[in-house]
């Protein structure tokens, strides 16, 4: 254990799983205090058992601004001021654009934007002077994949919101800036899709990447903290973790 972010106060969304529980491991084994967030109390009670006493779990729907509201007020009790804030949460939902229905359309915007939104301005009062902020967008931001066009316009949006909220932010000194990871193996594309689906979608993946592989979460853990807590003459710019696949 080192103490790399000893004192560091920070909010996870979706800290239960894939990368955003990598992220509370990097920074709690580093010596900061976490509050993760999701939706499921039984994936937030494992994680929390797995992070140990500088975890905390709280159950909160980031599509709910009520659950955002009372989520504010628990993270004020509990830590008073955030160093950094980590939107991570979001769900990946793969359709045909002729397939998407309204609901599908819906969920996803109230989830991977409205929720990424209405997370920075619930929790903007309880940021400190020099805390960073980093939003969750993709590399569907800028490819043309396929059953991807609402989580890929999402994302767009959010990579444009870490634009206008870093220039909302900089009075205060507080800096906004977009993790966009490739293909990470999660386990997000098996519960989107399915396991035969996910399993030809990861091999076609893999044969278009530069590196031949998948991104680990820990991967881009330390991309976020690196945005989250080192970049400190950085703010409104995307930082890609992906193997080159968009790059090369
Ligand atoms: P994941 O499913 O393990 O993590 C997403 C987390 O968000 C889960 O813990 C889930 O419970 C939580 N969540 C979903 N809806 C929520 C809601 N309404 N309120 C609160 N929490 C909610 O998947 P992941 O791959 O770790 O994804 C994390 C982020 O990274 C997402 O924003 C995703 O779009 C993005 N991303 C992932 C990949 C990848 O290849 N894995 C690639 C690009 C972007």
């Amino acid at each position: 254990m080192n103490e790399k972010y000893s004192g560091k106060n920070v909010v996870i969304t979706g800290g239960g799983s894939g990368i955003g529980f990598a992220t509370a491991k990097l920074l709690v084994d580093a010596g900061a205090r976490v509050v993760i967030t999701g939706r499921s109390q039984a994936t937030l009670d494992a994680a929390t058992e797995r992070l140990g006493r500088n975890a905390t779990a709280v159950r909160s729907d980031v599509s709910s601004l009520p659950d955002l509201d009372a989520l504010a007020a628990r993270v004020r009790d509990e830590l008073g001021t955030l160093d950094a804030l980590f939107v991570n949460a979001g769900i990946t939902s793969a359709m045909p654009f002729e397939a998407t229905t309204e609901e599908m359309y819906d969920e996803s915007f109230a989830i991977n934007v409205k929720g990424a939104f209405f997370t920075v301005q619930k929790l903007a009062p309880l940021l400190s002077t020099g805390a960073g902020v980093v939003l969750t967008t993709s590399v569907a931001n800028v490819m043309g994949m396929q059953e991807t066009s609402v989580y890929a316009a999402g994302k767009a949006a959010l990579r444009s919101m870490a634009r206008s909220l870093s220039r909302e932010l900089l009075p205060r000194g507080i800096r906004v800036n977009a993790i966009s990871p490739g293909p990470i193996d999660t386990g997000s594309l098996e519960n989107a899709m399915g396991k035969e689906a996910a399993d030809q979608f990861k091999a076609e993946r893999v044969a278009e990447n530069p590196m031949r592989r998948f991104g680990t979460p820990e991967e881009v853990a330390g991309a976020v903290a690196f945005l989250a807590f080192d970049a400190t003459y950085t703010t409104g710019t995307e930082l890609v973790v992906d193997g080159g696949v968009t790059q090369l």
